[in-house]
């Protein structure tokens, strides 16, 4: 009671309030609603995720270890017409809130003009802090629509090392001062490793972070995945487990808000992705399962004729070699694909490494529905599917086996510039993730067990005869059949 009454009167006499209450109708009403949209979609048997995550921008200033964005390749941006259809279409979908990644954001040329056109929405800028000038933070108050979650990467000494070179943290530090100055809505997170887990998964920090005025904090648990994992810096199932009670902790003691993503109110590990809460959108226009999984079959820039899941040659190759597959039994898999037309050049052209760059203006092409595009994604049914039934925890780390399995079954494109993704996967060691604890931490603070309760759970998703089923083929080293 007593620290939610501080946490109140923080939100009361630190935020500006018109900022305040764009966040509470935005973010709190709209949010909830959709959710319980998404919920009601799913009892139809229909889908489309509640919240996006987009990466605007594959380049970024830095070069973090274990990061696994091609930020060095030739820059490619969602440009404002594509980002307003997407947001367009999200939200009418009943969707309110995206999330914002690149490469670095703020680096894309015309971010805030984009975003300052949909002002009923509102959107989390994941952020190095770098590019939060006096000015863009200035601009960003006026806005109104937009949280920036600053990255901070460990102390001064850590976190320069984890992010390539001298000065970062001063400098990320600077972006979240600005924003503070400006009284935006400010986070700081943490990708929790092996070299920052003792420094800033502490009260200390927590309590510097409150001092300074920022309103929430994010602890990721770092993954070794890329094209450079870091294998060595991965926390273990004890450290995890440690982590998830200093959340809980926290969350009834200190007057900030602590954002997770991976356990539900009862302290039962989940994947935002296998549970269909959220999707992302890559730089290319790719709808992947989530930002670490960089695989597609369906795009943002597919046409009303484009069929990503119509059969391709390649795949009528496949299935008879993979190990886990029962049979080709996906009807017309000798017949060729339907997408050897314009609609195919169309979605090449949209992804990295192709041959074509012609990404047709929302003027040259008739665009397929993007409600309709993830209805109908058996590439991303089959993934939440697959996720659910092998673990409650990350499938990435968990069983990247069974990934590149499925990848390899519906010939899903490789969505980075260095075209490494599938042999990343088949190189990686299985690993522990959020479900390997030993223990469940159920919420402390009631707020956060209601809000899980009712808007962030499993959705059921790890619970249907199909998911069931399939956990036992995968136990006999099946892969499913699509019926
Ligand atoms: S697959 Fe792993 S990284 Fe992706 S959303 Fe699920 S838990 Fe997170």
């Amino acid at each position: 009671m007593f620290y939610t009454l501080k946490m109140a009167k923080r939100l009361l006499l630190e935020t500006d309030k018109r900022l305040l209450w764009k966040l509470a109708w935005n973010v709190g009403f709209k949010g909830m609603r959709s959710v319980q949209k998404h919920k009601a979609r799913l009892r139809r048997g229909e889908f489309f995720p509640p919240f996006l995550y987009v990466s605007v921008i594959n380049s970024c200033n830095l070069r973090c270890q274990g990061c696994w964005v091609d930020v060095a390749a030739k820059q490619q941006t969602i440009d404002a017409a594509a980002m307003h259809r997407m947001i367009d279409e999200a939200q009418a979908m009943g969707n309110a809130f995206f999330g914002i990644l690149g490469g670095e954001p703020f680096m894309h040329p015309e971010l805030l003009d984009i975003l300052e056109q949909h002002p009923d929405c509102y959107f989390q800028i994941f952020t190095n802090g770098q590019f939060i000038t006096d000015e863009v933070a200035a601009r960003m108050r006026r806005m109104g629509n937009v949280t920036p979650l600053v990255s901070i990467e460990g102390n001064e000494i850590i976190s320069d090392e984890r992010r390539g070179r001298g000065g970062v943290w001063s400098k990320s530090m600077q972006g979240v001062e600005n924003c503070l100055k400006h009284r935006v809505m400010t986070g700081v997170c943490t990708s929790l490793c092996q070299t920052n887990i003792d420094d800033l998964l502490t009260e200390k920090w927590l309590d510097r972070l409150i001092e300074m005025g920022v309103m929430y904090a994010w602890f990721h648990i770092y993954r070794p995945v890329g094209p450079d994992p870091r294998p060595e810096l991965a926390l273990t199932p004890e450290q995890q487990l440690r982590a998830r009670k200093f959340v809980v902790e926290m969350r009834a003691k200190k007057p900030i808000v602590i954002i997770d993503a991976y356990y539900d109110g009862d302290g039962k590990a989940l994947c935002p992705a296998a549970t269909g809460f959220t999707h992302h959108i890559g730089p290319w226009g790719d709808i992947e399962p989530c930002p670490i999984i960089q695989l597609a079959k369906e795009s943002i820039y597919d046409t009303a004729e484009s069929d990503a899941n119509a059969p391709t040659v390649g795949q009528a190759k496949r299935p008879g070699d993979l190990p886990l597959s029962q049979t080709p039994t996906r009807a017309g898999l000798t017949e060729h694909s339907k997408d050897a037309t314009g609609a195919a050049h169309y979605r090449e052209g949209a992804t990295a490494g192709s041959s074509s760059s012609a990404v047709p203006t929302v003027a040259e092409a008739h665009y397929r529905p993007l409600a309709e595009t993830f209805n109908n994604s058996q590439f991303l049914r089959e993934f939440r599917e697959i996720a659910a039934a092998s673990s409650r925890g990350c499938i990435v780390l968990e069983r990247p086996d069974l990934l590149h399995e499925l990848a390899v079954l519906h010939d899903a494109r490789d969505t980075t510039a260095r075209k490494t993704s599938l042999a990343e996967l088949a190189a990686m060691q299985h690993r522990p993730s959020q479900s390997s604890q030993s223990e469940q931490v159920p919420e402390k603070n009631w707020y956060y067990w209601f809000a899980k309760r009712y808007f962030f759970n499993d959705f059921g998703a790890y619970d249907t005869p199909r998911v069931s089923a399939l956990r036992q083929r995968i136990a006999t080293k099946q892969m499913p059949a699509t019926p």
